[in-house]
């Protein structure tokens, strides 16, 4: 347990809120620059889920970043976006990685991009649900977003599926982010 986190755990008895969490910096994954994607101000009213469809996701961190890259350069190259289309990264490895990031506008949900924070879990989950460190880490994020001030504490939780036409974030993820608190049907 690092000192932060063994910091927090204790000071949680008395403030709850009290969130550590390490993000993997873009850097981790070799990331290449935005090509400068628009801002965001102030907190966000959603969280979209979304899976990455890579059939067998990944266990490694080699592996995982490998996943990450690809996922970069097919949204910035095929797809032209400005960058990852997502915000953050949930893998295999049980790491949570840096995509575009707080206070950016990502390319992952039409109508909901400048006001939601897109997380994708690395496989496909049509047929089996991510780990429990996996869906510990979303929740996790989702804790330290609104503590850090980049999500409204009332935020909604979406499946991607809820905003357009996809399978995306696959039938077992999406059952399961309906048992949390912040899901919502719209
Ligand atoms: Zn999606």
């Amino acid at each position: 347990m690092t000192r932060q986190l063994l910091y927090c755990t204790i000071l949680a008895i008395a403030f709850p809120t009290c969130f550590a969490i390490t993000i993997q910096p873009r850097s981790s994954w070799n990331a290449v620059a935005a090509r400068s994607p628009a801002r965001i101000s102030g907190k966000v009213d959603y969280v979209i889920i979304h899976h990455s469809d890579n059939p067998n996701g990944c266990n490694t961190p080699a592996d995982c970043k490998r996943l990450i890259k690809n996922i970069q350069s097919d949204h910035k190259g095929r797809r032209k976006f400005s960058d990852i289309g997502y915000n953050f990264i949930i893998a295999g490895d049980n790491n949570i990685y840096e995509g575009r990031g707080f206070g950016l506008q990502g390319s992952h949900a039409p109508n909901y991009n400048r006001n939601s924070i897109g997380i994708v879990f690395i496989g496909n989950f049509e047929n089996t649900t991510p780990s429990q460190t996996m869906l510990q880490n979303a929740k996790d994020l989702m804790a330290h977003a609104v503590q850090q001030g980049y999500l409204k504490d009332n935020y909604t939780l979406l499946g991607h599926r809820q905003t357009k036409a996809t399978a995306c974030p696959g039938q077992k993820l999406y059952d399961e982010i309906k048992t949390w608190p912040h899901w919502k049907s719209i």
